[in-house]
């Protein structure tokens, strides 16, 4: 399902996208290359891209297995639906950062992703990154738009302390991460944390494809993810802290995870208990997460929904096949919300691992990125400058 499509039954997003404005360079479109177009992040991204009103995919490039091939010979197609028009005939690339197009979303495996989205910063490329190499590098925003968005000003840095010329990195957090940190920002605005344990229940899409062997996890689960606790232990610090204008400086949170994959397809669910700093009633705390709201300049977004937490009533809720779409998979839901005996409260919360942990997040990042006029038109060497949009 597109994000910018209406047929999810989700009226509060509908009613905001519709809001949405074009960016006022009304007729172009920035154009957007997918580096690991062909894997499971990177199908995501394509079928985003597919209908999106200010960028357009111009440009798919993956491993040599792939490269040379029509997309359409080249993707083992996952989603639902066709393999987006726009996308079947383009012809896959390799990684040589000269492809046409103004920025690039890294959907890479990690064992090329840091030396490729490198080498394309290097070349004047925005790269917007699912990966997990330059997520906790001490120059490289970690961003989720509605928990940081003020660390984007360590773009000037890390051009400066790299020597990037209009290029520059930036990341999504893990997947887990991601749902985990949208829920703890409207405690930790209005409470502050001390303590977050957290157990993991993670969908099998989140391993790509073709991810855990169908024999390790029919009918079983599996308590181990390799470098998913340390993920989950170390992002959120990183994310909820802050840019002092030389440095990120960590929260401060004690943190713990369990990290566990289970036989879901799509949607990591995680049962936490946060301690807080400030006494709240669990009221209170319904209360900051119902009406956890995206600031003016998110709101205008094609991706982003107003509300990005949903709070879901109901015993036996949010689970991943009901509630998995929650904000076209960009919230997170969140339910049972109570009292915890060890902590202070705890509840259990479901986001999609491939829409608001992957590709939707990356997405989002890269329209804040352009309303804040940090993509560029990048023209023919033979004009050889860099074109300044009239962003949002
Ligand atoms: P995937 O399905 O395994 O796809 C990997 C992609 O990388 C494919 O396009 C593949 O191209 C390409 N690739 C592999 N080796 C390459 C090489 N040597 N040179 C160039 N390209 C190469 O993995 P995924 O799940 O989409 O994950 C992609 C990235 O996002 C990973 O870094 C992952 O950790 C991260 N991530 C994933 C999730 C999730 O839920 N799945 C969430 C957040 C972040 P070929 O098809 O040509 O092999």
């Amino acid at each position: 399902m597109s994000l910018f499509s209406s047929g999810n039954g989700d009226k509060r997003s509908e009613e905001l996208i519709m809001q949405n404005p074009l960016p006022r360079n009304s007729g172009k479109r920035w154009r957007a290359g997918v580096l690991g177009a062909t894997g499971i992040v990177g199908q995501r991204l394509v079928k985003l891209l597919s209908d999106h009103p200010w960028f357009q995919l111009t440009e798919v490039a993956a491993s040599e297995r792939s490269s040379g091939k029509t997309y359409a010979e080249a993707a083992r197609w996952h989603l639902d639906g066709p393999i987006p028009e726009v996308a079947r005939g383009l012809i896959v690339k390799g990684l040589d950062p000269t492809l046409a197009c103004d920025f690039v979303f890294s959907a890479l495996d990690s064992s090329v992703a840091g030396g490729a989205e490198e080498d394309f910063a290097r070349a004047g490329y925005p790269v917007i990154s699912n990966s997990k190499n330059h997520r906790m590098d001490p120059d490289v925003p970690l961003l989720i738009p509605e928990v940081n968005a003020s660390h984007l000003d360590a773009i000037p840095f890390q051009q400066k302390n790299r020597g990037y010329e209009g290029g520059f990195i930036v990341t999504n957090p893990n997947c887990s991460t991601a749902g985990l940190v949208l829920v703890l920002k409207p405690l930790a605005d209005a409470f502050g944390l001390e303590k977050v344990f957290v157990v993991t229940l993670q969908a099998v899409s989140g391993a790509g494809y073709p991810g855990v062997p169908s024999m390790d996890i029919h009918a079983n689960v599996v308590p181990f993810i390799p470098g998913e606790e340390e993920k989950m232990e170390s992002e959120p610090q990183k994310l909820l802290g802050k840019w002092d204008g030389a440095r990120f400086i960590d929260a401060g949170l004690g943190l713990s995870a369990h990290c566990n994959r289970v036989p879901v397809l799509d949607g990591h669910l995680e049962c936490i208990s946060v301690s807080l700093k400030k006494i709240a009633s669990l009221n209170e705390v319904r209360e900051a997460l119902r009406t956890f709201e995206v600031s003016h300049e998110l709101a205008s977004l094609p991706t982003a929904v107003r509300h990005p937490v949903v709070v879901i009533d109901g015993d036996d809720r949010p689970q991943p096949r009901r509630d998995v779409q929650a904000g076209n998979g960009m919230a997170a839901a969140v339910g049972r919300v109570r009292e915890c005996p060890l902590l202070d409260i705890k509840l259990t919360l479901l986001s999609h691992n491939l829409v608001r942990g992957a590709a939707g997040g990356a997405l989002l990042n890269a329209e804040l990125l352009a309303a804040r006029g940090l993509l560029h038109y990048r023209v023919p060497a033979s004009e050889s400058q860099l074109v300044q949009p009239a962003a949002q």
